[in-house]
């Protein structure tokens, strides 16, 4: 069976950081993949674990090489995920990706055999709940936030699955099933 490239989506706040990090501690064959991005490193993140820290002209260098399976700008910084890095370790290995809906849109086209899973939340109105009750937000940045949310689930028809985290052990179960059952097809 040949090793896949899966790649985890979904609105923030929706678990999907902690999904993958239970990915790949359930599953030694699965390694998540590292981007490389131009911001700088925040306390605590080192390079090449996080991420590759790079300046911006050796990311625009690597754009111009053709070394990103995708790449996009937030907040002002480019963030993009490294050809090579993955391709070298599916060789060995299950990567998932955990990007956005645009980037994992983009690595599709890139890639046709990567598998896409958009993480949802059981309802717009719980995520709503969870974004208030965190009290870290003003009402317009919920806004926002609900817009951008709104955004991503409205592209789960382009994804390959949707997964629905109401209980993590269920999601975590539901995306292993759909992990073994898409590399059986190879
Ligand atoms: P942060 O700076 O908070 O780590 O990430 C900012 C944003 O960049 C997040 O929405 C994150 O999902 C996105 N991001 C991180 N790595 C990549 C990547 O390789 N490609 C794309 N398109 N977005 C990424």
């Amino acid at each position: 069976m040949k090793n896949i490239l899966v790649v985890l989506s979904g609105p923030s706040g929706v678990g999907k950081g902690t999904i993958a990090k239970l990915l790949i501690d359930r599953n030694p064959e699965f390694c998540l993949s590292i981007s490389c991005t131009t911001r700088a490193p925040r306390a605590g993140e080192t390079d090449g674990k996080e991420y590759f820290f790079i300046d911006k002209t050796d990311f625009l260098t690597k754009i111009d090489a053709n070394g990103f399976l995708e790449y996009s700008e937030h907040f002002g910084n480019y963030y993009g995920t490294p050809k090579t890095f993955v391709t070298e370790k599916l060789k060995s290995n299950d990567v998932i990706l955990e990007i956005d809906v645009n980037g994992g849109l983009n690595v599709k086209k890139n890639y046709p055999k990567a598998v896409l899973i958009m993480i949802a939340p059981p309802s717009l109105e719980e995520l709503k709940n969870r974004l208030v009750n965190r009290h870290t937000e003003s009402e317009e940045q919920i806004l926002n936030r609900m817009e951008r949310i709104e955004y991503e689930l409205g592209k789960k028809e382009l994804y390959d699955y949707t997964v629905i985290n109401d209980d993590l052990t269920k999601a975590l179960e539901e995306i292993e099933e759909i992990i073994k059952n898409e590399k059986s097809k190879n």
